[in-house]
């Protein structure tokens, strides 16, 4: 086990990559995604079931965790992996994103963001110098610099500023961080859709130095389209030599897409909240369970999946116990969810390899256009 975080590409195909992410807690294979653990939990699944998805890290939330139980809490229990009960590598946000998205009558200034708790209205400060100090209490292997990111559509003059303050939080973020082995500080670029925008942040970047880099700003409402627009120049503006993060993403087919484009790591809250509505996604596009066709429909969710909602229980089953509310059916569909976005990772690391990406895409969008097995 390696005492320092590093990176090495082990394949390309194209300009998808496969590698591998090393840190003294294990080591992340890529491309990889991140499943969600807002308040310190990956919501109604236990630490080691989502390790036995197939997932090597987590993403852990700044602005909930700040709030409750709060960073100096973590600290003196030991920090969040001996907390949470996950032992494998933890990333964590600057708590920028949620700032701007959740929290209620904020103040935006060059030192940073004055808000109301949404739990409580007390009143808190998140600058890019105490985002690093509770991501240190925390014991994140990866942490964010703190960053600010404009809701889209915003004009040009909106998202240049935006994109500049960030980049002078950036440089505030490194000094903050300091020599700290075996953990790594991301930059975030910004730039909204504006393409010189994303080279002038990424320049900026680059001069200050990180150990990877994210692409910020995207999946905000912009659509697909617009996204993979951007992700078809900003991750080469990247240096090749770090992972690249995509924030937020995403549907299946976005992190495919992704993927394609040179992304190597993802999170998303979506298998985790699609689980406790209801919603699984298979190889075939989404099964809504709560649909009455299920209710009487022996057969798995997918016949092809290894995940016990798929091993040991019937559609019948899981519509059922959705419909009845019981908590079993958030765990069984999250369960599946994130083995199935697992799985999506695992066969794209194997196409890349094999150098058969495309075949591996082309076969993606040909089972998923055939939609769900057929009624009984
Ligand atoms: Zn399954």
């Amino acid at each position: 086990m390696t005492s320092r975080f590093s990176f090495q590409v082990q394949a390309t195909d194209g300009k998808a990559r496969k590698g591998v992410i090393s840190t003294p807690r294990g080591a992340v294979r890529t491309p990889a995604f991140m499943p969600v653990g807002t308040a310190a939990t990956v919501k109604a699944m236990l630490p080691e079931s989502v390790r036995a998805t197939g997932a090597d890290i987590l993403l852990g939330n700044t602005y909930h965790l700040m709030l409750r139980p709060t960073a100096e809490r973590i600290d003196r229990l030991g920090g969040l992996h001996r907390f949470m009960n996950w032992e494998r590598p933890i990333l964590t946000d600057s708590g920028g994103f949620q700032v701007m998205s959740l929290a209620g009558l904020r103040k935006l200034t060059e030192k940073g963001v004055t808000f109301k708790s949404h739990i409580d209205g007390s009143r808190h400060e998140l600058t890019p110098e105490r985002s690093m100090e509770i991501q240190r209490l925390l014991g994140s292997d990866i942490v964010m610099c703190f960053d600010e990111c404009p809701a889209l559509p915003a004009d040009r003059d909106r998202i240049a500023e935006s994109m500049r303050l960030s980049m002078r939080w950036a440089q505030r973020s490194r000094d903050a961080f300091g020599d700290r082995p075996g953990h790594a500080l991301f930059g975030i670029m910004q730039g909204g859709l504006e393409r010189d925008f994303r080279e002038e942040s990424a320049a900026a970047l680059r001069e200050i130095g990180f150990d990877g880099y994210a692409v910020g700003g995207l999946a905000v409402g912009e659509g697909q389209q617009a996204m993979f627009g951007c992700l078809d120049y900003a991750p080469d503006l990247l240096p090749e030599d770090r992972p690249r993060y995509l924030m937020g993403v995403g549907k299946p087919d976005d992190i495919v897409g992704a993927v394609k484009r040179g992304i190597d790591m993802m999170d998303c809250v979506l298998p985790s909240r699609s689980g406790r509505t209801g919603q699984a996604f298979t190889r075939h596009g989404v099964v809504n369970i709560k649909n009455a066709r299920h209710a009487d429909d022996p057969r798995p969710l997918d016949e092809n999946c290894g995940c016990p909602a798929c091993a040991n229980y019937s559609r019948a089953y899981l519509h059922h116990v959705f419909r009845s509310g019981e908590m079993i059916s958030g765990m069984l569909l999250t369960w599946h969810n994130l083995h199935y976005f697992q799985d999506l990772m695992q066969g794209m690391r194997d196409a890349i390899g094999a150098g058969a990406f495309d075949a591996f895409e082309t076969e993606f969008h040909a089972q998923r256009a055939e939609g769900d097995i057929e009624p009984l």
